[in-house]
């Protein structure tokens, strides 16, 4: 619902709520110059985590070397845990770009988050349980299943069935998981409960967003998640992952699908636009100066930003919003859930605005005027159109770095598609968020490259790149016996 009027400007509001509300607005906008800046670091920090092991832009090889072509057929499980949800599925892979799946989502508690690993996997392997329980498929006599896990962490993998978990992100702090191999983790607490699953094969969620987009459209050059967390895969030449040395698969050559984890993208926050309120929210989280880049990007963090940044306003002197006062779902850490944010900015009217505000945030009627209506929305819009735009300086890397673009524009390789498969929530429902961030792409790589960007939702795309990646997992092996 754009207004008539910016807020800032808005005659009505007191000279002080003008004054308070532009400077926010100044430290929240992105001038060009700055998308461009921070873009340019991003393709630097590619190289260097291309180039050596440890950086913080892990760059990590995901020994995928091909990309689907839609013709590829089997049934298999696949098991996402993406930071929010868990799901188990069955996914059927019809071999003519089409794909059967059924699904169950199981709930994440907060103890299982921050635990003992084992509890975390067997709660995994109950899970698989229950679903094949549901879908009749326990059988005893029956062979055993393949499963593909989609773990949308920071995984070292050294083999497509195989990887050892870097770091936790998005909320996760299991212990004694890091530096596990995550598979052994899995298989361990399958073979517990005698289960007949095996896992043979472990993919990020942005390998599955590339790898079922592929399958799906024939194609794809990145997968990108914007859900609880954000982060990237493109396919790379071999000849560029420097790092692999002298390795079979760097002596292989070919493409190569590597896992960016750009979540950890300058983590020194040297050019990221931070203001206060990303710095409480950082001090406040589970890992702090980690994941910079996802922190003021992604559903678990857009709402607590907001949030942040609105208590900021009802403490100001003279108050600028809700005449001073808060809730206490508002004065909980993680209260305002970037859900909310999506409901206000997806309202026609002021008043469906303030009927959000009373229902998620404990306010009564008479306490949200429309003034308050307003400044909430702009708040949201100022937090996610931040994010969008950070997000498009992280495609525009991409496409530099896969030589089909030049930083500034003035350069397309040719008028080819360049697909992008993405997944997550926040992408899939904030309004407006593709239009922002195509608006950034823009701004850094011209319009001729931004017209060839087709962003496409990667559908299912945790569960059916789990299944592609399993299926090559099992024609290796039949390949190679050991
Ligand atoms: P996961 O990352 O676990 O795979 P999702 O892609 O569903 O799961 O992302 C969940 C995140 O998206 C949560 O942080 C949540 O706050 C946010 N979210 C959920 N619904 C919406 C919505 N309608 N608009 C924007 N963000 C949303
Ligand atoms: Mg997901």
């Amino acid at each position: 619902m754009p207004p008539t009027i910016p807020i800032t400007a808005d005659p009505s509001l007191p000279e002080s709520t003008r004054h308070v509300l532009e400077s926010i607005s100044k430290q929240f906008h992105l001038p060009d110059e700055r998308l461009h800046a921070i873009t340019n670091q991003f393709v630097k920090d590619f190289a260097l985590g291309l180039g050596e092991y440890a950086k913080p832009m892990a760059m990590i090889p995901t020994f995928v070397t091909g990309v689907p072509d839609g013709t590829e057929k089997g049934t298999f499980l696949a098991l996402d845990l993406g930071g929010t949800n868990l799901r188990v599925c069955e996914v059927q892979l019809n071999g003519d770009k089409t794909f059967k799946l059924r699904q169950q989502k199981y709930k994440m508690s907060e103890i299982l988050k921050t635990g003992e690993a084992t509890a975390l996997f067997d709660y995994l392997a109950d899970s698989v349980d229950s679903f094949l329980t549901e879908r009749g498929l326990d059988l005893e006599d029956q062979e055993e299943l393949h499963l593909g896990l989609t773990f949308s962490f920071p995984v070292e993998q050294s083999a497509l069935d195989k990887g050892i978990l870097l770091t936790w992100t998005k909320g996760f702090a299991a212990k004694n998981a890091v530096g596990n191999d995550v598979v052994r983790l899995l298989q361990d607490a399958f073979d517990r409960k005698h289960l007949h699953v095996k896992c043979v094969a472990l993919v990020n969620d942005t390998v599955g967003a590339l790898l079922s987009r592929a399958y799906t459209s024939g194609g794809c050059l990145l997968g990108a998640i914007f859900g609880t967390g954000t982060n990237g895969a493109y396919v790379e030449d071999v000849k560029n992952i420097t790092k692999l040395g002298n390795s079979a698969a760097a002596a292989k050559g070919g493409k190569m699908i590597v896992n960016t984890e750009w979540g950890a993208f300058n983590n020194t926050r040297s050019i990221l636009p931070t203001t206060p309120h990303d710095n409480k929210l950082d001090r406040e989280s589970i890992n702090p100066k980690f994941q910079a880049y996802e922190k003021f990007i992604s559903g678990m963090y857009l709402g607590e930003i907001t949030r942040n940044l609105l208590l900021s306003l009802i403490d100001s002197a003279p108050p600028v919003l809700f005449k001073g006062n808060s809730t206490p779902v508002l004065n909980s850490h993680y209260g305002f859930d970037t859900a909310f944010m999506s409901d206000i900015e997806a309202a026609t009217s002021v008043k469906d605005i303030k009927a959000v505000i009373v229902q998620n945030l404990g306010f009564e009627d008479d306490q949200v005027s429309d003034q308050d209506a307003e400044i909430v929305r702009w708040a949201c819009e100022l937090v996610a159109t931040r994010a969008a735009k950070l997000s498009g300086c992280a495609v525009a890397a991409v496409a530099i770095q896969t030589g089909h673009a030049r930083l500034g524009g003035g350069f397309s390789k040719d008028d080819s598609k360049l697909a992008v498969g993405v997944d997550g929530s926040l992408v899939q429902f904030y309004p407006g968020f593709e239009t922002r961030l195509r608006a950034s792409l823009r701004a850094c790589v011209g319009e001729d490259v931004e017209k060839r960007v087709e962003i496409g939702m990667a559908k299912d795309g945790s569960g059916v790149g789990a299944a592609l990646c399993a299926l090559q997992a099992i024609k290796q092996n039949t390949r190679q016996p050991v």
